[in-house]
């Protein structure tokens, strides 16, 4: 270990005016335990003081740094609830500025009828503005410029900010640790030529730049530089492990389009394939043949015909001799798989078994013999396929629909169930993830995406409503229903508190019987509490006509069938995100009818919300909607990217810094197919870096 890593490894504890109590706090609140944390975690904002603003224009919300003087002082209250309050005057008029904690010291220490620089955010007060606990100091021209222009501004907690580390807290601990960091203690990670063509500072510059700024500019180009670290490491990290999968994970070739492939196309295929379909079986094709393991990830949006495209894939693999396996997610969704699998796969002879937790004693160890013995060609399934007792003869193909409920990790493990070649892998997913996301999610796996929808269907209509059109809406529902169609009607699911959400779906359900009385109107329920043979029989219900209305939570989101359900009602639209909204609009609109979906809110939503409801109405283009999301929610939110292990990143916004990450992309890939070990002098600095962080190291490996 060298000394300069051996000083940013320091304990926070050591650092000047941190101590035991503060240290600990540190530790637990922020994650913060060493030097280097301390100078990693980086301001989320800065508060520009060159900015002066009047009293006229102060709004509520604002943080305003004002210049003027407190014309007067009141105390009130009594004991440990007293409050001071003064009247601070400018040119254009007064504002209360309001103090709770230490009234006494700060009685004595204001001076009326001098002029002060203060800076606090304006909040209301009854109908007053006011100013609570500002930061105060006697104005002065001179003192203006020894200060820094801009303060950064750091995240920060209410224990933290009890203990005096909030924002002002914080930059007096960078500043202690910056007086005593030295230039070595950080050495360059980017190729020299790297960090000049890009214009950056060099690394100790930028990392004071980004804590003390001392312009915009500085400050503008040290962030652009941590930001394109953050995407360039984790680009560089992906195109290496695909680099090294495609040398060194040998793909069993599968030569022949046989005999169950020609069949299948000749006389069961149910319609002709959409060109899409056919374009992404063809990439699939090439791949299965390349000698390298596949690893390609199908993205479609709902009812584009994936899962003729996953059957395709296993004839293949079937026809060259290999098994084949297919997960889901969820054991209502495996279940329907398995289903129309066996359907398209009517009469071709193969064998095709279903394995969840729910198989249990003999039919379980049929099943596990089975696929020993290699006398099932297909198993559908839940996650119960990953344990270990279930050992494929010999695995061909291994496929996962809606793969963001699949981490990395039982990737691996289907790579371990095939003997001695790892079985191609092919990711479905009907979350539209947006290209820049895609990049750094998937930028180790080829993607396909299928963007054309099997003819004939009619785009879903979707319609706003509030409480006000209810009496329509169900005059709606039952003209449909009249019909001979059915109805989805969900409840958002509130993750904090399952039991309220129930209590929500409960009180929908018993209003729902008064406007839809038995035994005209049938409904069938399902909630996440249920156990899945109650689910499934609800479903089944559901699906066999024999009810009309379906009353569910978020549980049916994902791949659910029911072509005749032509009208989807999302309750509290407003409490859903856009792509989640998207997957259950999903729903409907699969059969020949026209569909609806009806997103009903209150009448006081949020700006983001409307947002929401209205690129809802507006579109039916999932990527549209994906991009949306992406903007309105940052990626973290993004269904599937937080459970698919993709690194939070801490400076970037994927929405907004599109730019960096293709140009982080393009360079990762230029040093990469130049040098894929990184074996070059001109490349040590990646190389030393890679190797010095342990996170990193980890992922550098596992790619491996
Ligand atoms: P998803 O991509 O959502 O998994 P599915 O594979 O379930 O979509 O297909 C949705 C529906 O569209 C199914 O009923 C399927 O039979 C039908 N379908 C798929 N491909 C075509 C096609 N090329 N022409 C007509 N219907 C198709
Ligand atoms: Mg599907």
């Amino acid at each position: 270990m060298t000394s300069a890593s051996r000083f940013l490894e320091s304990p926070i504890e050591y650092l000047r005016g941190v101590g035991p109590i503060k240290g600990e706090l540190l530790r637990k609140q922020a994650d913060i335990g060493t030097f280097e944390d301390l100078l990693f975690d980086f301001p989320f904002r800065y508060i520009d003081r060159t900015q002066f603003h009047t009293i006229k224009e102060a709004r509520e919300g604002d943080t305003v740094q004002l210049v003027g003087q407190f014309v007067e002082l009141k105390e009130s209250g009594f004991r440990n609830r007293k409050r001071l309050t003064g009247t601070f005057q400018d040119a254009t008029g007064s504002v209360d500025v309001i103090w709770f904690r230490s009234v006494k010291w700060i009685k004595q220490s204001i001076k009326l009828f001098v002029p002060y620089t203060l800076y606090g955010r304006v909040t209301r007060y009854r109908s007053r503005l006011n100013i609570a606990h500002p930061e105060l100091e006697v104005h002065s021209k001179t003192a203006k410029g020894q200060r820094a222009a801009l303060d950064p501004v750091y995240h920060s907690t209410e224990k933290l900010t009890a203990k005096g580390l909030d924002s002002r807290g914080r930059r007096k601990l960078i500043e202690n640790l910056l007086e005593k960091l030295h230039p070595s203690h950080l050495p360059e990670n980017l190729p020299v030529y790297l960090v000049s063509k890009m214009k950056f500072h060099n690394r100790y510059q930028t990392l004071r730049e980004i804590h003390m700024p001392t312009s915009m500019e500085a400050k503008d180009q040290a962030v652009r530089r941590m930001k394109f670290e953050e995407l360039f490491f984790s680009q560089l990290q992906l195109i290496a492990a695909k680099q090294q999968r495609q040398q060194s994970l040998r793909g069993v070739v599968f030569e022949t389009v046989g005999e169950h492939v020609h069949a299948f196309y000749e006389k069961n295929l149910p319609f002709e394939l959409t060109g899409a379909q056919k374009r992404v079986i063809r990439e699939i094709r090439r791949d299965l043949k390349s000698g390298v393991q596949m690893n390609r990830l199908l993205q479609g949006d709902v009812g584009s015909g994936k899962t003729i495209v996953a059957v395709m894939t296993m004839l293949i693999a079937i026809d060259n001799g290999y098994q084949c396996c297919l997960l889901a997610p969820t054991e209502i969704l495996a279940q329907q798989h398995y289903q129309s699998i066996r359907k398209y796969l009517d009469n071709l002879g193969l064998r095709v078994a279903f394995l969840s937790g729910s198989i249990k004693g003999e039919k379980r160890k049929a099943v596990l013999y089975g696929l020993r013995r290699g006398n099932i060609h297909i198993i559908v399934g839940t996650h119960a396929i990953l344990e270990d007792p279930v050992r494929f003869s010999k695995l061909g193909v291994a496929i996962t629909d809606e793969q963001h409920r699949f981490g990395v990790e039982q990737r691996a493990r289907l790579w371990r169930k095939g003997g001695e070649t790892p079985p191609h892998i092919l990711v479905m997913t009907a979350t539209p993830i947006p290209r820049t996301l895609a990049m750094t999610i998937y930028g180790d796996l080829d993607v396909s995406v299928i963007d054309e929808l099997p003819p004939g269907r009619k785009p879903v209509k979707t319609i706003h409503r509030t409480e006000g059109h209810r009496p329509q809406v169900i005059n709606f529902l039952k003209q449909e229903i009249a019909q001979g169609r059915q109805v989805f009607i969900i409840y958002p699911l509130i993750e904090e508190s399952e039991k309220l959400d129930l209590e929500n779906l409960q009180q929908g359900y018993e209003k729902l019987l008064q406007w839809f009385p038995p035994p005209e109107y049938q409904i069938s329920v399902v909630h996440g509490r249920m156990k899945s043979e109650a689910k499934e029989f609800e479903m089944k219900r559901f699906v066999q006509k024999k009810t009309h209305i379906m009353v569910a939570t978020t549980v049916i989101e994902v791949g659910v069938d029911v072509p005749n359900a032509s009208v989807m009602v999302i309750e509290n639209a407003e409490r859903f995100g856009l792509s989640q909204l998207h997957q259950l609009r999903g729903r409907v609109g699969r059969g020949a009818e026209q569909s609806y979906c009806i997103l009903m809110t209150g009448n006081k939503t949020t700006t983001d919300a409307r947002e929401r409801i209205k690129t809802m109405v507006r579109t039916n283009n999932g990527f549209e909607i994906a991009e949306a999301d992406l903007r309105l929610r940052g990626p973290g939110d993004v269904a599937g990217t937080r459970q698919s292990g993709i690194t939070q990143f801490q400076l970037v916004n994927l929405g907004e810094d599109t730019r960096i990450l293709q140009t982080a992309r393009a360079i990762a890939h230029r040093i990469l197919e130049d040098d894929p070990q990184l074996a070059k002098s001109i490349n040590k600095p990646l190389r030393d870096y890679l190797l010095s962080s342990p996170a990193l190291l980890k992922q550098w490996h596992r790619v491996g």
